[in-house]
């Protein structure tokens, strides 16, 4: 087993991953920026190094840095979390040639998956339904062909793709070239890569995605879904499992695709289908080679520990999980707790001068920040996550508005009341949402 990783990572996912080590008796290593040196994982870490100044592009993303840390402190394992190196084929690349363990799919699948246009393809070739688009838009004729098969709207979309950037829908043909361009400067400019392609844009599905979790002898399990359409800037907001809109045989059906297209590709570690859903069909997008922020829902509703269950099959160990013992139970839901102003959404770092986190029977605070921590200005904006579980959603939900009343973070702004808010509408309680529903609540 491993005995010593080092989590290069920060705020609640580096808390989240050094929780799961200690309980499996693994030493923990923080790095952090200099910025960082009086967060939670570094206080909580066994050991921690500074990897850098504050800007992430030197420290967190500093692979040189990063590699020199996991050699000094000797480290069997590196964690990525999510964000930062957690999608960075080469980071996975050169700690494997330094005998230290990448905790993560292999490096061919990082790269496979992290072209949404291959990743397409491969679902495709598996069998998986994906969305109608062209990747080739070098002739005009058969950009044409392919509109007047789907018709418009349409959704420009970059190969690099993440976080929402890239992106544009275009609704009429004048408006076509204007948006490609500008996708391509944007995916250039935050990607590095000015691939786009072009997809049939769905004008009101769900977004909902199926975890996948596989050994390297071959083992597949899928553990449900998470419907994440409450989204802001195509940013999730809030997420659930299960979602209310699934049939067990629709849930049935797109999980064992899923299942087959892993096998398939020999998938190793824990990953995400994500799907557009729409009139009883789904539809691929893209997969997320990593742990998602919104794993808690289905830790929730399963009962199994993602983290722990990564860290067990990068070890080399055999998936002890059948899925058959994989049973739903229950309804969890997370709202992502952001310093940001509730209407502007403008980030709000500072001080925090007072915090009180809800707790009691159902509620699971996943979050590293403490009273009189200042959120340095460097980063994300998400400071923590509010999950709740019940045995029923309205249950989950009530436990949410309590929740969420209780939440105290005084100091700065955050989306408390924003959730309130959202949690309240008719829409939201019937379950019955789609991707619009931020827009038609701001608007
Ligand atoms: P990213 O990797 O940047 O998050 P995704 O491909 O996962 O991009 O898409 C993010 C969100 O954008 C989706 O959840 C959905 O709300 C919207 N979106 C993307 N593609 C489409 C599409 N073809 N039709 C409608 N909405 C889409």
């Amino acid at each position: 087993m491993f005995k010593k990783i080092l989590i290069a990572n920060r705020g609640e996912i580096a808390l989240r991953v050094l929780r799961a080590c200690r309980e499996l008796g693994i030493k923990t290593v923080a790095i952090h920026s200099d910025v960082d040196e009086n967060a939670m994982h570094v206080r909580m870490a066994d050991e921690s190094i500074c990897v850098g100044p504050a800007s992430a592009q030197s420290s967190y993303l500093n692979i040189p840095a990063i590699i020199t840390a996991a050699t000094l402190t000797d480290v069997d394992a590196i964690h990525p979390g999510y964000g930062f190196l957690s999608e960075n084929q080469r980071f996975a690349e050169i700690i494997e040639e330094h005998n230290i363990k990448f905790i993560g799919p292999k490096s061919e699948h990082i790269k496979m998956m992290g072209n949404k246009i291959d990743a397409k393809k491969i679902m495709d070739q598996t069998g998986v339904p994906t969305v109608k688009g062209i990747n080739d838009l070098s002739d005009k004729n058969k950009i044409e062909d392919f509109i007047k098969k789907v018709k418009y709207p349409i959704i420009v979309k970059a190969a690099s793709g993440g976080g929402g950037k890239g992106m544009r829908i275009v609704t009429e043909e004048d408006d076509l070239n204007k948006a490609i361009n500008e996708a391509k400067i944007e995916a250039k400019k935050s990607f590095n890569d000015e691939n786009v392609y072009l997809e049939k844009f769905l004008t009101s599905p769900k977004h909902i995605e199926i975890q996948v979790l596989c050994d390297s002898f071959g083992n597949v399990v899928t553990l449900g879904e998470r419907d994440c359409s409450i989204q802001r800037k195509h940013q999730k907001l809030i997420e659930e499992s299960p979602s209310s809109v699934l049939t067990n045989e629709n849930r049935e059906k797109i999980s064992d695709l899923c299942r087959k297209s892993m096998k398939e590709i020999g998938y190793e570690g824990v990953g995400t289908l994500e799907f557009l859903y729409e009139n009883n069909e789904f539809y691929f997008m893209e997969m997320n080679t990593r742990l998602q922020v919104e794993h808690p829902v289905t830790e929730m509703v399963t009962g199994i520990d993602l983290v722990k269950e990564q860290i067990l099959v990068a070890n080399g160990e055999k998936l002890s999980i059948k899925q058959e013992d994989i049973k739903l139970k229950g309804n969890s839901i997370e709202c992502r707790i952001n310093a940001e102003h509730p209407e502007s959404f403008i980030p709000s770092p500072g001080k925090i001068t007072q915090y009180h986190q809800p707790g009691g029977l159902g509620i699971r605070v996943d979050s590293a920040v403490y009273d009189g921590y200042s959120i340095p200005s460097h980063y994300d904006s998400m400071i923590g996550k509010l999950i709740t579980y019940g045995a029923t959603r309205s249950e989950a939900l009530n436990k949410m508005n309590r929740a969420l009343e209780e939440y105290v973070i005084m100091g700065i702004n955050t989306n408390i009341q924003l959730h309130q808010k959202i949690i309240q509408t008719d829409e939201f309680k019937r379950g019955s949402y789609n991707i619009n529903f931020m827009s038609n609540l701001i608007e």
